[in-house]
């Protein structure tokens, strides 16, 4: 396959996760909050995560929001790649997801589907859209104790 077709291959994917998203809506229960917005693009998600049992997998993630193609995207590619996970492994995807957009990493086979958001890491105004959605989750997993409804995470520096 070459580099225009893999491109076309990979805006297909990222307009079919953007017109029919599989993660929309709210969890319920909600164990964790955690709004976010991308300032450089006007991107708003509020992300939320229903723990299982143990409170360290992931159980379900659904987001709300608007935004651009590539930032709701990527939010609903996280989500179906993440559910299921415990909180250290998608801490670590976060990551890999990170290192992928500065053109260190790529996904492993197992989640390779994700690899479809690289072809963004070529517009570097859209990383931040791309990101706002990992940066977000991260944040949501880091929190510890109540969901606030109030807290708000700014990728603006990140
Ligand atoms: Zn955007």
């Amino acid at each position: 396959m070459n580099t225009t077709n893999l491109r076309d291959l990979y805006q297909q994917v990222i307009l079919e996760h953007y017109k029919k998203p599989k993660h929309r809506g709210q969890t319920n229960p909600i164990d964790r909050y955690q709004k976010g917005h991308n300032p450089s693009c006007g991107d708003t998600i509020e992300l939320t995560l229903q723990l299982d049992a143990s409170g360290e997998r992931v159980a379900d993630i659904k987001f709300e929001g608007e935004g651009c193609a590539i930032a709701m995207a990527s939010v609903d590619l996280m989500a179906g790649a993440l559910v299921g996970k415990t909180i250290d492994e998608a801490l670590g995807l976060v990551t890999v997801f990170q290192g992928m957009m500065k053109g260190e990493t790529e996904f492993p086979t197992e989640h390779r589907k994700l690899n479809v958001m690289k072809g963004v890491a070529q517009f570097p105004v859209r990383i931040k859209c791309a990101n706002l959605g990992w940066h977000t989750l991260k944040a949501a997993l880091q929190m510890t104790g109540e969901a606030k409804l109030a807290d708000f995470v700014s990728n603006e520096n990140g």
